[in-house]
């Protein structure tokens, strides 16, 4: 991760210094290369290239969301989470309609319209269960809250528990309100990670077949990654080639694909993993590489849930986007802190030197009315 100035190396640098300059996309290789090479002051200068072909370079837009999670209880035992707890043991939890809508209430007041609903694959709870959740939150609060409804990992246990295919699983939650369904819970996507940490969860094929699913019926979803669990370059490298091909083929379908690329970073505390978090460094230029690699995703969001002020700092990273968020019981289990004082937050970005702007989430345009 050092700069090295060896000239071979320097020489190859260059190249893919020229080629992003002149508006190319670089190779996996070349990514790693960066990776490996270049000097921070480089990853900067490239990733601030291709942000702005998407975003003006001293803009950042932001939400005021909260994340709901609706139940704790879990059948996936994922090792890196602090959160679940097994059907039938002690602590586990769903929560009712009313405390559902006292959240958002809650939101409102506060000044966000963004509620990301979250929770455990719980085997008690079945896709009809959310769909009226959902149906009924739509109903009450019409356009003035969106919600991110599940995320693509939950999609896909509800789907299966259900014996419905991905196509009609989506049909039947669009046709409740749903107007996205994010890449939530998709960590790092290589296959042997996922029998490493998360092996009841999906395969990675799946999980892009259920995305396609969902932009399929006209629903919006975006592109997730959690770094700093005991993941090797090449696995961060492919999870990206993979959200980049995904992209590619919604492209060339004439969809918009994923609206966003958000990256957290991993929290050990409480969870049967354990280890280290990783430095903002390193997550900084992981963002950097990643708004050079993803040149055809417009937004790069960094994460303040996971890294509170240090985010920030991503913005000079290649990031244009981020939330801040008033709750997420899942992270904060393993060991995030929430700062509720927004208006001193929004204040790091702007002695930075950007304008910020509160963004609100748009309707897919194919469930826009006439
Ligand atoms: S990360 Fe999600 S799916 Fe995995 S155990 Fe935790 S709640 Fe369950």
């Amino acid at each position: 991760m050092l700069a090295d100035t060896s000239a071979g190396v320097h020489g190859a640098l260059a190249q893919v210094a020229e080629k992003v300059e002149g508006g190319g996309r670089i190779s996996t290789d070349e990514a790693r290369l960066l990776w490996e090479h270049a000097s921070d002051e480089e990853l900067q200068r490239l990733a601030g290239m291709v942000r702005a072909r998407y975003h003006h370079p001293n803009r950042a837009t932001y939400m005021v969301m909260r994340i709901i999670n609706y139940t704790n209880v879990c059948v996936a035992q994922c090792d890196y989470c602090a959160f679940y707890v097994l059907p039938n043991q002690d602590g586990g939890y769903v929560l009712t309609r009313e405390d559902v809508f006292a959240k958002i209430d809650d939101l409102l007041r506060l000044g966000g319209d963004l509620v990301g609903f979250n929770g455990g694959f719980n085997p008690r709870l079945p896709l009809h269960f959310y769909a009226d959740l959902f149906a009924a939150v739509r109903e009450r609060y019409g356009d003035a809250v969106e919600f991110y409804a599940l995320t693509i990992a939950e999609f896909m246990f509800l789907a299966d528990r259900a014996g419905m295919s991905y196509e009609q699983a989506a049909a039947r939650l669009r046709d409740a309100g749903v107007h996205w369904i994010t890449g939530g819970g998709s960590e790092i996507l290589t296959e042997d990670f996922r029998k490493r940490h998360a092996k009841f969860k999906y395969t990675v094929a799946q999980y892009f077949q259920a995305q396609k699913a969902v932009v399929d019926a006209g629903m919006r979803t975006t592109a997730t990654m959690v770094i700093g669990f005991d993941e090797t370059t090449d696995e961060r490298l492919e999870h990206l080639e993979r959200t980049r091909a995904f992209q590619d083929e919604c492209r060339a379908a004439g969809q918009d694909g994923l609206f966003s690329f958000l990256c957290w970073t991993y929290k050990p505390y409480g969870t049967a993993l354990g280890g280290r978090e990783i430095t903002p460094r390193e997550y900084w230029r992981h963002i950097a590489l990643s708004r050079i690699y993803l040149d055809n995703v417009k937004h790069v969001r960094t994460s303040v849930l996971t890294l509170n002020e240090d985010a920030f700092r991503a913005l000079e990273f290649g990031a244009d986007d981020f939330d801040l968020p008033l709750e997420d019981e899942v992270t904060q289990k393993a060991g995030a802190t929430i700062d509720l004082d927004l208006e001193r937050l929004l204040q790091v970005p702007r002695a930075m030197g950007y304008q910020v702007e509160y963004r609100h989430a748009e309707r897919p345009p194919a469930l826009t009315p006439a």
